[in-house]
């Protein structure tokens, strides 16, 4: 108990290695680190929900690391401290995760203004989303009042993000093509900024082209907040231009948030529907390690066609919580 004081303490003063250590406790699956953990959860909330959560995506290669350490660096020349985190469940695969690579916004992790974190290496879409809202938390604590969540612009992933943070931006370059670069419909109704990047030498013209054709595109599409219009910016994040417009944005959409009472019903919808996913997963998971012995039986029944699947999960289910019951 002495030792979580101390490490709180420590947290709430910005130690990044505090900070590092206490993400590493939630990324942990062992049921003890599990439970030290959401202790030290519960204790550091009334310290957090004080940042400007940024979600941010986009197709590998668009630009997202260069401005990303761009825009960071930025932030924190006028006083700002940043914390990058990441979601990516593919990097499980082993298929180098975002932000895994050190190589990538080496300016910016050394700064001690900024705490850069990859995405959690394991565990489905669900785990990884859940370790990264816990990572946020704990961000805010330590003092980072910018939180950016960046995604990869494939799958799921950018629904997982958009549901924990205040803004969503999309990230596209020109060039691309007329298709929106395989940028699925959903995810651009999810976009509250579209950042148009490479807007600089040859693709300079095409930027601004492109910027246009999705002005047109998310002119057609129905608003995601009443106090937002979504927005179509150009920037290089290579020259560093932008930046500043980006910002801008950024404050405009807090302000309108805030001043609409948006952004207070936002989390805590969003906080509550944390909870019911969480109660989906912890079922699942007590589901699954309870072992049923009937359950390959019922399971190979039910593919040979001789038993009703809802019958077979509604037997199983009933097996469960008798057990539960007991
Ligand atoms: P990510 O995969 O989305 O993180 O993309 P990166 O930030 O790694 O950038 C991919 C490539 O695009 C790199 O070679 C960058 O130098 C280049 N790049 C990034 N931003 C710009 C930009 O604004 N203009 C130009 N011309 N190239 C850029």
């Amino acid at each position: 108990m002495k030792q979580q004081a101390e490490v709180i303490k420590n947290i709430l003063k910005g130690n990044r290695r505090a900070l590092a250590k206490a993400i590493t406790l939630c990324e942990s699956s062992r049921a003890d680190h599990q439970k030290q953990a959401q202790a030290l959860l519960a204790e550091i909330l009334p310290h957090t929900g004080k940042s400007v959560r940024l979600g941010i995506t986009g197709t590998p290669g668009v630009g997202k690391s260069t401005f990303i350490e761009a825009l960071g660096k930025y932030l924190i020349e006028q006083g700002h401290r940043v914390a990058v985190l990441a979601v990516d469940p593919s990097s499980s695969l082993g298929g180098g995760s975002i932000l895994g690579d050190k190589t990538r916004m080496e300016a910016l992790s050394k700064d001690p203004a900024a705490f850069i974190r990859p995405s959690p290496s394991s565990g489905s879409l669900g785990g990884v989303a859940r370790r990264t809202r816990e990572a946020m938390l704990l961000c805010e604590a330590a003092g980072y009042d910018v939180v950016l969540i960046e995604t990869v612009g494939v799958g799921q992933s950018e629904f997982a993000v958009a549901d924990m943070v205040d803004m969503f931006l999309l990230m596209l370059s020109p060039g691309g093509g007329d298709d929106l670069q395989g940028i699925k419909r959903g995810i651009m109704e999810l976009a509250d900024l579209v950042i148009v990047n490479k807007a600089d030498g040859d693709l300079k013209k095409a930027a601004g082209r492109a910027a246009g054709d999705y002005k047109a595109a998310l002119h057609l599409m129905r608003p995601k907040q009443d106090c937002w219009t979504a927005k179509v910016v150009l920037a290089s994040a290579l020259k560093e231009e932008g930046l500043e417009a980006v910002w801008h944005h950024v404050q405009e959409f807090e302000k309108a948030m805030k001043e609409s009472g948006s952004l207070k019903e936002l989390r805590s919808d969003q906080a509550g529907a944390w909870m019911w996913s969480e109660i989906h997963d912890q079922l699942m998971d007590a589901f699954k390690d309870s072992h049923l012995d009937k359950l390959h039986e019922t399971e190979k029944a039910v593919k040979a066609g001789l038993k009703p699947p809802t019958a077979a999960a509604r037997e199983m289910l009933d097996i469960f919580l008798s057990n539960k019951t007991d």
